[in-house]
């Protein structure tokens, strides 16, 4: 069995990948967006997309454009009306607006960034260099942790600290929150970046290491090379002793409950006890231990490997993570390496738009109070949740007609699906950030501060009843995502828009588009991770050896599938890692379309370009996934990304029967399948 996260797309693409503007096409499906000389059955990606991919040109600080970009630059539009906004209404100090405005303000003022910068950073680098015995060195790592991961909702399995905390509904008492730990240490995406022999991996390793040689220098530290050398072999002998991400996604393997007693016991080397004082998490007795073995090898290191190398390592974390709000050398050495070299992107987006992210990010709902409120109409809402009840509907007659299902585990399968919340546009009720101080300028305390201010909330979470209404995800952000331990999804208001979803146009293309989407993520509820937890979001397998035996063969003939996918020579998409996603996609397709269906009552669906509802359905879902990406990204994402990469996430329906009628697809056609080889999950 295996696990993933259930967003529905990688963050990095919401994050930093904006097109130039979002189109609004009442009439659906995209025309323009086609390539009509290829032949749907032989690449129906390009099919859908040829004339997008033609005619899109990759601006130089863009790693990937696609649709989904265009909808988060229409949101970062949004978002910034909102800190204009914010900003000439001069609100009271401590009000919501002047965090917003101060925030921004202190972002855009890079005179105040040059002057505060540094001298913000030297108390933290003298306090690393106060560090003399092992005990202190427990200490740094346990103040340094925060609640930067998340396993199951987001899919964050990164933290460049030595462990990261997450806080959510406990595995094994689902009513209550309990702290997770996660492995941590190294700052390139994962562990493949230091023990990979490729040529193109040793030369990323070359650049790095020459990377944090400068950043050690242009932060004012001697024997900056010295220091490099250091840190590269501490992170290597990290990156030895974690688990890979596919392996870090089987929740089977992460059910871990460690006192803190254990943690001496079985991972001995480090000072826990202090660790856990200066974590502030001295008084819990229970701890989810997310990859034991990384905790047992990382510990070794702290007393194997010597001081130097973690005072090294501690300070160059602590440069890295703080690069933008230090100095511009800094920021821009950064960017150099981990924006040109890592993801291939020549220039950095510009420095309001970069204001922006971190006003929406660091005041995620604050923010999306008033972007719900402005952007995202009742009737919008209402028209979603109608959506919503037919997928659901689909997903109910589809797992009643499954026959390999024991009666018990369809059971089940129906009571989950019966008791999922589903939230659409945002949250009932919004967090308070009273106790967040933002300074309009000095951008290193504001980032510090939110970084404190999230884990303090996370802190205070622990052992609380669990608030199943929760949301993961602010309204303005472009994605959506299923909440496994919660039985709940979120769809934000921001990816409720055109093209994805428009109350304008045709039931076909909504449902191709957005529902598709709304499928993908009900049917985690039920997948491989899905399985794992029953209605109440407890960690129980509910499913008989035969149910499962039945979904392990039919879910590796997908993985085998996306096996077969080669984006570049030699380099294919691990079906392994992204067997969730692809999943979610096949069931997702195959519910929109009976909804869409159900939808129509009988009547036959508006043509729309000569092309028939079914036609107009598969087209708009491929356009879902249409993207331009620079090479360095895409192999970045086959390798660290639990998706698949968008072109062939839209040849999900080569498994989908409905598809081959749509387009007479024939069996000299190359995505064509044999019935047999066509996968149905539910
Ligand atoms: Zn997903």
């Amino acid at each position: 069995m295996h696990s993933l996260p259930r967003r529905l797309l990688p963050l990095l693409f919401c994050t930093f990948a904006i097109a130039a503007s979002a189109q609004t096409q009442d009439t659906g499906i995209s025309i323009p967006h086609m390539d009509p000389a290829v032949r749907p059955g032989d690449n129906f990606y390009l099919y859908a997309n040829g004339g997008f991919i033609a005619h899109t040109k990759l601006p130089p600080d863009r790693a990937s454009i696609g649709v989904f970009n265009a909808l988060v630059d229409l949101s970062f539009k949004q978002v910034a009306s909102i800190i204009d906004d914010a900003t000439k209404a001069n609100a009271p100090a401590g009000s919501d607006e002047r965090k917003i405005a101060d925030l921004y303000k202190s972002y855009m003022d890079e005179a105040a960034i040059e002057s505060h910068g540094v001298p913000a950073l030297k108390p933290h680098l003298a306090e690393i260099d106060a560090i003399h015995t092992p005990h202190d060195l427990a200490r740094a790592l346990g103040q340094s942790v925060r609640a930067d991961v998340d396993a199951l909702n987001l899919g964050q399995f990164h933290t460049a600290n030595l462990f990261g905390l997450w806080v959510a509904p406990s595995f094994n008492d689902p009513n209550h929150y309990a702290p997770y730990l996660l492995q941590g240490g190294i700052e390139l995406p994962n562990r493949d970046y230091y023990l990979d022999d490729s040529e193109n991996m040793k030369s990323i390793r070359a650049k790095y290491q020459t990377h944090v040689a400068t950043m050690f220098r242009l932060a004012g530290l001697s024997d900056p090379e010295a220091r490099a050398t250091r840190v590269l072999a501490l992170e290597t002998a990290i990156a030895e002793k974690q688990i890979s991400l596919a392996d870090s996604e089987d929740i089977h393997k992460a059910n871990n409950p460690w006192h803190p007693a254990d943690f001496t016991a079985k991972a001995p080397g480090l000072d826990w006890p202090e660790f856990f004082t200066a974590a502030g998490l001295d008084k819990q007795d229970v701890f989810l231990v997310w990859q034991p073995s990384a905790f047992t090898g990382e510990a070794a290191l702290v007393a194997s490997q010597p001081i130097d190398a973690w005072k090294d390592l501690l300070a160059y974390h602590l440069i890295e993570n703080h690069a933008p709000a230090i100095s511009k050398a800094i920021a821009a050495e950064r960017f150099a390496f981990f924006g040109t070299t890592l993801s291939g992107t020549p220039q950095q987006r510009p420095r309001d738009f970069r204001a922006q992210a971190i006003v929406s990010a660091t005041l995620g709902d604050p923010v999306g109070k008033i972007y719900a409120k402005r952007f995202f109409p009742p009737e919008a809402k209402a028209q979603v949740e109608s959506m919503v009840a037919n997928l659901i509907a689909a997903f109910h007659a589809r797992l009643e007609d499954i026959t390999w299902m024991a009666p018990a585990t369809k059971k089940e399968a129906l009571t989950k699906l019966g008791t999922l919340k589903v939230s659409v546009g945002y949250p009932d009720h919004w967090r308070s950030y009273a106790a967040y101080q933002v300074s309009p300028d000095n951008l290193f305390a504001n980032l510090w501060n939110a970084d404190l201010f999230e884990y303090h909330y996370s802190l205070g979470r622990i052992g609380q009843p669990t608030d199943r209404t929760e949301w993961c995800m602010e309204p303005q952000t472009v994605n959506a995502v299923n909440l496994p331990l919660d039985n709940s999804l979120n769809f934000p208001a921001a990816i409720l828009q055109p093209p994805f979803f428009d109350p304008k146009a045709p039931a076909a293309h909504n449902y191709g588009a957005i529902g598709t989407i709304i499928g993908h993520e009900i049917s985690h509820t039920f997948d491989s991770e899905g399985a794992a937890f029953d209605s109440e979001g407890r960690v129980r397998n509910w499913w008989t050896p035969e149910d499962l035996a039945h979904f392990e063969t039919v879910t590796s003939a997908l993985a085998a599938q996306y096996d077969t996918y080669e984006p570049f020579p030699g380099v294919h998409v691990k079906g392994k890692q992204v067997l969730g996603e692809a999943i979610a996609d096949v069931a997702g397709l195959a519910a929109a379309l009976d909804a869409f269906h159900a939808s129509l009552k009988g009547n036959a669906a508006p043509k729309v370009a000569n092309f028939a509802g079914d036609q107009q359905f598969f087209i708009a879902f491929a356009q879902n996934w249409a993207s331009v990406t620079r090479d360095a990204a895409l192999r970045q994402q086959v390798l660290t990304d639990p998706h698949p990469p968008g072109q062939y996430r839209a040849l999900t329906v080569r498994n989908e029967y409905g598809w081959y009628t749509a387009f007479d697809i024939q069996p000299t056609d190359k995505l064509y399948l044999a019935p047999k080889d066509r996968v149905r999950i539910w």
